[in-house]
């Protein structure tokens, strides 16, 4: 089985003298949802947590690449500030089937921002080695809680565990423009990113198509070279099994039920107390690894 490669941790390189064309998205946008203008980011005020300053990384990234780019989603107000989900698009080189569309969302605890950080690093991994993305499209939401983000809390400004809102008729704009995103483009595979400030190791839940544990396997194991893997009998009251939990809570981001072909679900879950670098390098070659899983696995289902 192909294994994704570990490379040391780096800063993001962009060159500001190269000026490339950008090529023409083929699969994303395919109905923009027109709730509002999804044209303007919110400008957070300066005693809070500032998430331009997060993803300024990733916005020099997407200023200069041919494959990544930034499309802020969607509008809303609260405490009469406006706000806006921050949202990239990584369009990886063409692959020989259909592509394959992933949507990774992380901070929706805003107390999390370990996970919007490894998506920069995983899109510096990215751009260093582009074949590791093709054939895929990625839908990246760093910050899927805004204003927790900027209250460092885990709930959002309006006092709720966004995180159990899912499919349930919330009135939460987070949670209503992040359902459209997964209605709208139908994803095959969706992956959280959390951080639990109780676990001492790495660990996981899958949930929807059952190829997800066969992801999320090879996943854990990548990511042992940064940290260890939670292997307790139960994690969060569910019962584990080397570090993966199949159960879990009721309203988290993921897709409808009942879909005819479910999309592979995983959450990835590190221990928070580790150092921060630690939990960056574990969720990128995280990530990398299922991308390179999950083409094998369907190269293969294929063939049969
Ligand atoms: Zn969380």
């Amino acid at each position: 089985m192909q294994q994704a490669a570990a490379t040391p941790p780096q800063k993001a390189t962009s060159n500001p003298t190269k000026k490339p064309t950008k090529p023409t998205m083929n699969c994303t946008m395919k109905t923009e949802p027109t709730i509002a203008n999804a044209s303007q980011v919110a400008r957070p005020l300066p005693e809070r947590r500032a998430v331009d300053r997060l993803l300024a990384q990733l916005d020099q990234i997407a200023e200069h690449s041919e494959h990544l780019f930034k499309k802020p989603l969607g509008q809303f107000e609260e405490g009469g500030k406006n706000y806006a989900l921050p949202r990239y698009v990584y369009l990886g080189p063409k692959g020989g089937g259909e592509t394959v569309r992933i949507g990774i969302f992380a901070a929706i605890h805003g107390d999390e921002p370990e996970g919007a950080l490894a998506l920069t690093r995983f899109v510096a991994a990215l751009e260093k080695n582009p074949e590791l993305a093709k054939g895929y499209c990625l839908f990246l939401y760093p910050i899927c809680n805004p204003t927790g983000f900027e209250d460092n809390t885990r709930h959002s400004r309006n006092g709720k565990d966004l995180n159990r809102e899912f499919w349930r008729d919330s009135q939460e704009p987070e949670v209503r423009w992040l359902e459209t995103e997964v209605w709208t483009h139908a994803f095959d595979g969706i992956i959280n990113l959390h951080s639990d400030n109780t676990s001492e190791g790495i660990y996981g839940y899958v949930a929807g198509a059952v190829l997800s544990e066969n992801l999320l396997e090879p996943a854990l194991r990548e990511a042992e070279q940064f940290l260890p893997r939670n292997l307790e009998r139960q994690i969060d009251g569910f019962a584990s099994r080397n570090g993966i939990i199949s159960q879990g809570f009721e309203g988290v981001l993921r897709a409808p039920q009942n879909l005819k072909r479910p999309p592979f679900e995983i959450t990835l879950e590190t221990p928070q107390k580790a150092s921060l670098h630690r939990q960056v390098e574990a969720f990128s070659i995280a990530l990398q690894t299922i991308l390179v899983e999950y083409r094998y696995l369907m190269a293969i289902a294929q063939n049969i």
